[in-house]
């Protein structure tokens, strides 16, 4: 069953890390390993054989074990990574299926050194009853931000989703009284709840395992929402930790590092003089041709410089559009290393759907954001984004609704005004200053790093 890549017993604290089937949620769960490993604690990563790849691949070489599990038969080999989804729509199925590996997992758990603790997913709820049989502490990871976990709190508190109001009429949140949104910040599993529905049996199932868990690891730093981090540890258990930016972590690879070809053009480009925008709406946003071709619209009407990064095959580019835009700008099809494009000093603003990910590793590297959300709780880091921490601004859509069509002549608007406008310069003053902010939190003495080390003080006199 299970392969590992050192088997020897463990002689330091020892974490088990679990990271959900999905980028953005693994992505940091790896980057929380090398914080562990350097603080000398023994770290055990679990994932599935199709994801091992490249999980080895973003360790690299740290030397983390790495233990692979098999998955249910009702998740098709292969597609063990939501990006590799057919559908978004296929999300509560496939994140259901998942607690058909807990047999292999309580297994795993038998066999492997003691487990100080585990740190999993908060979307692998049953890991809970795993950890607990064994009396090991269970930390839940969310990967998102403690404005949205605390401002979905209070709209669900005060009731905004059995209210009356329009879908896009905005409503202000009492305990938040700066706050204010519309019901279509919110994915519509909690603006229509049905209590028989797969999503809604998920979100119970998780709910009730992270009250039942020792904490929460928050991949955030306390200076940047701290309004929102005091009230959820006010209000609600378990106790949150915040241990980030997780992203700041970088080190160098044991491997020689082989750069794209983006890099190269990018390098170009700072010769040349000129700043770049950088383009990516993440590992699995879907959107739609129509709004995908005024995309391509607006990037080539804007005249500014480009990389963007197209992930679906199915994205198609207008005829003509890569002649027309000439070297101005390039398209990536490949998997990239997001964080070091935006730590290139040649760009120098972010049209992003505003991934929690995504909105640290251009705060840390200092780019603002030009915001554009299409699923999760991204619409609710554009708020944050634009109106508490002012480091960007989002695109403006035709019929004013934060989920409607942005026309192409709006894009182009916005994207000159972030890369040369005054808005832009204030977002990017903004930036940088919270970027200082961000780095000191997670080094010796700061925030975050002194979270950490008193949660695993905490975590060692556990077990
Ligand atoms: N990412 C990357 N290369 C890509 C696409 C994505 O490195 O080609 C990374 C990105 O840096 C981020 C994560 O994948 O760390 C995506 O997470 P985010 O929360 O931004 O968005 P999601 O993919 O979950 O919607
Ligand atoms: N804030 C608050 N109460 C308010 C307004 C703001 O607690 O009535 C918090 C909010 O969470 C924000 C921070 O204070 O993160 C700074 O808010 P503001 O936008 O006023 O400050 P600026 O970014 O202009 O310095």
């Amino acid at each position: 069953m299970a392969s590992s890549t050192s088997n020897h017993s463990h002689p330091h604290p020892h974490a088990l890390l679990f990271p959900f089937m999905s980028k953005g949620h693994t992505i940091p769960l790896l980057h929380l390993a090398r914080f562990l490993l350097r603080r000398d604690l023994a770290v055990t990563i679990v994932t599935t054989p199709a994801n091992r790849p490249f999980v080895v691949e973003s360790l690299q070489g740290a030397t983390a074990s790495i233990v692979d599990i098999p998955v249910p038969d009702d998740i098709p080999g292969g597609v063990e990574s939501t990006d590799k989804l057919p559908s978004n729509s296929l999300f509560y199925k496939f994140a259901t299926a998942t607690a058909g590996m807990q047999h292999h997992f309580d297994r795993l758990l038998e066999t492997l050194p003691r487990v100080s603790f585990m740190v999993s997913d908060g979307f692998l709820w049953w890991t809970l009853e795993s950890a607990s049989k064994l009396g090991v502490p269970r930390l839940v990871y969310y990967g998102m931000s403690s404005y949205a976990s605390a401002v979905s709190r209070e709209a669900f508190m005060s009731g905004l989703f059995s209210g009356s109001q329009h879908e896009d009429e905005l409503v202000t949140l009492t305990r938040f009284p700066w706050i204010r949104l519309t019901k279509n910040d919110f994915e519509s599993e909690f603006r229509n709840p049905e209590p028989q529905s797969l999503s809604f049996k998920f979100h119970m199932n998780m709910i009730s395992a992270t009250i039942n868990s020792y904490g929460i690891l928050v991949n955030s730093f306390y200076e940047l929402e701290s309004v929102f981090i005091d009230y959820l540890n006010t209000e609600s258990a378990p106790k949150s930790w915040c241990v980030g930016p997780l992203c700041t972590n970088i080190s160098e690879p044991k491997q020689p590092r082989k750069f794209g070809f983006w890099v190269e053009w990018l390098d170009q480009k700072v010769k040349e003089k000129c700043s770049v925008l950088y383009v990516a709406f993440g590992s699995q946003a879907e959107i739609s041709a129509e709004q995908f071709t005024e995309i391509a619209k607006g990037l080539e009407k804007s005249m500014v410089n480009f990389l963007w990064v197209v992930r679906k095959r199915e994205w198609e580019l207008p005829d003509g559009f890569e002649e027309r835009v000439g070297n101005r700008g390039i398209v990536v099809r490949e998997w990239v290393d997001q964080r070091e494009i935006l730590m290139h000093e040649g760009v120098k603003g972010f049209l992003s759907h505003c991934g929690w990910n995504s909105v640290l590793e251009s705060i840390c590297a200092g780019v603002p954001i030009l915001a554009w959300p299409v699923m999760a709780e991204q619409h609710l880091n554009v708020r944050m984004v634009e109106e508490e921490m002012k480091v960007g601004f989002r695109v403006p859509t035709c019929n004013g609704s934060v989920r409607g069509f942005v026309k192409w002549e709006g894009l182009t608007e916005q994207v000159r005004d972030l890369m040369e406008g005054e808005k832009g310069k204030k977002a990017r003053n903004k930036v940088q200053q919270l970027a200082a902010v961000a780095n000191k939190a997670v080094q010796e003495g700061g925030s975050s790093c002194q979270a950490l080390d008193s949660l695993i003080r905490q975590m060692c006199d556990c077990s």
